[in-house]
């Protein structure tokens, strides 16, 4: 490489770090909304709130202006500790799937007790709910809801071998508020009523 180019290209990559985070403007802003892919690799736009950096092209939801920090490459955004979306993936590198549905059960075994919804994850996962369940579905071989659900039964289990709680309290404490869809689900999934299986389990122990 000839020397001048060299240091062309060295000045410029100086000029970058000074200026480290770009300035939005108005362009840049309306390029966020439009989902405008001719700006991609243009800037990056990172989103304080969520600590996430996307590509102008980025379909997941337009962020609030004033959380939104501009950078000119995706290394400045990795830089400043923003992790690369998983659904535009500005860094063309992707998570591999089963590392990104690890994300995904860790959140619900950890936050089952909340109320939890396909766009609750997908929101953390930053990918379309469309995107979630499938890809879910193909590594865990069950959905999202389902292994919710899954998670909820087998804490609620627990609750019924474990402690002389009401029924409707367990429903309660697995995050499942409403007592009678609780009992049909419960029903459904293990075959018996939770008082049933209450009951037989007492029974083995016997
Ligand atoms: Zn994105």
């Amino acid at each position: 490489m000839p020397d001048s180019i060299n240091n062309e290209l060295q000045e410029s990559h100086d000029h970058r770090i000074l200026n480290d985070v770009d300035m939005m403007t108005n362009e840049k802003w309306q390029a966020i909304i439009d989902n405008d892919a001719s700006y991609n690799n243009q800037f990056f736009y990172a989103v304080k709130t969520t600590g996430i950096f996307c590509k102008p092209s980025c379909k997941s939801r337009v962020p609030k202006k004033e959380n939104v920090r501009i950078f000119p490459n995706a290394e400045q955004a990795l830089r400043a500790n923003f992790r690369p979306c998983k659904r535009c993936k500005p860094t063309n590198v992707r998570l591999p799937d089963n590392e990104w549905m690890t994300l995904i059960t860790e959140y619900i075994d950890k936050n089952f007790t909340e109320k939890l919804t396909l766009e609750t994850l997908s929101g953390i996962a930053h990918g379309s709910p469309y995107h979630l369940h499938r890809t879910f579905k193909k590594i865990k071989g069950i959905t999202p809801v389902e292994y919710i659900q899954q998670v909820r039964l087998n804490a609620a289990k627990e609750y019924l071998i474990q402690t002389n709680k009401a029924i409707a309290d367990i429903a309660i404490c697995v995050g499942m508020a409403n007592t009678p869809y609780f009992i049909t689900l419960f029903k459904k999934k293990t075959g018996q009523t939770p008082a049933q299986f209450r009951q037989m389990s007492k029974m083995e122990e016997m």
